[in-house]
């Protein structure tokens, strides 16, 4: 290995949702001391669920795997309502670490149903994003579209209103390619006033961008589940750079890198930047020079939910 270069996009890693999340298990826990229970990990980094579990945090998916009377905390990526009624019902104690941006997608399927409109909502399947939102409004008013084929089987009369949502972690390109088609086929369909893909998704895509000019291979650190990481190696894919999405260091095969030299390092919104570091220095010899690429300063933060 003769890495020379070393390029780190800025920004990348924990964006304000995922910092907010984290920050709300770990008061929670400090409140309420273990066992705590959290609805579908906390964050998609394998990493931080560890790291939890060893301190008295018990995932689950099913509501009912929860204790009476129990604390519980909702992940980041949104929880439908019916999800909301049944730990009411089991008299658990709820704190909401939605990340905001996720909550301001809930709140526009409700207003837009409620007004009537049809909502073609662009996410993923089975992802518990879209879970939450298709949750929110009566099944006969969405449809869930996953790829530009799905844009096929959208059957909605012309004469019905029309909103496109969007999840907020997908490659900003491919949903723009998924929204045109939609509005070739039904060019009454309008958009919500701003786009629903987050700044922190939007900002690490433009990022990757600028890497993929400078490199001859990009590590995204992140892991398989996290949508916004699998997004990041997709757009450096597309820029015709060879891209991995790893875990970590240990995941990362010398032979990947035999005659580069010029290496980027980005990471997806929900990994830590102890992970990146120690790519970086598994990377580096004593000569290889790391230099940040800056294409945006983040400095949004959100605060934690009132009842903490
Ligand atoms: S990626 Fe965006 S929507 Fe998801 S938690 Fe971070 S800021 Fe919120």
């Amino acid at each position: 290995m003769n890495v020379a270069k070393i390029y780190l996009a800025s920004p990348r890693g924990f964006c304000a949702g995922v910092s907010r999340a984290i920050d709300i298990v770990d008061v929670v826990l400090k409140k309420h001391g273990k066992p705590i229970y959290v609805r579908h990990h906390i964050v998609h980094n394998d990493h931080v669920i560890k790291g939890f579990e060893k301190r008295g945090v018990i995932f689950i998916e099913r509501i009912e795997e929860v204790p009476q009377g129990s604390v519980i905390v909702f992940s980041a990526h949104g929880s439908s309502p019916e999800l909301y009624n049944l730990a009411k019902e089991r008299n658990l104690t709820v704190y909401d670490a939605t990340c905001p941006l996720v909550t301001k997608v809930h709140l526009e399927a409700k207003r837009y149903a409620s007004e009537g409109y049809y909502i073609a909502y662009i996410g993923h399947k089975n992802h518990p994003e879209a879970t939450g939102v298709m949750g929110e409004v009566p099944k006969d008013s969405i449809m869930l579209i996953d790829s530009l084929r799905d844009v096929n089987n959208l059957k909605v009369s012309a004469s019905k209103r029309m909103i496109v949502l969007t999840q907020t972690t997908l490659s900003v390109d491919d949903t723009k390619l998924i929204v045109n088609e939609i509005r070739k086929k039904y060019p009454h369909a309008i958009l919500p006033p701003a786009f629903d893909i987050c700044y922190a998704t939007q900002n690490r895509q433009n990022a990757v961008k600028e890497l993929a000019k400078k490199t001859e291979i990009i590590f995204v650190v992140g892991s398989k589940t996290s949508s916004n990481s699998n997004k990041l190696r997709d757009v450096a894919v597309k820029q015709g750079i060879e891209a991995y999405l790893i875990n970590d260091k240990t995941e990362i095969d010398p032979k990947w890198l035999e005659g580069k030299s010029i290496v980027g390092v980005t990471a997806g919104a929900s990994a830590p930047d102890e992970l990146i570091d120690e790519v970086i220095n598994y990377l580096s010899n004593k000569k290889t020079v790391v230099e940040e690429i800056t294409t945006i300063k983040e400095s949004i933060i959100f605060p934690l939910p009132k009842n903490l």
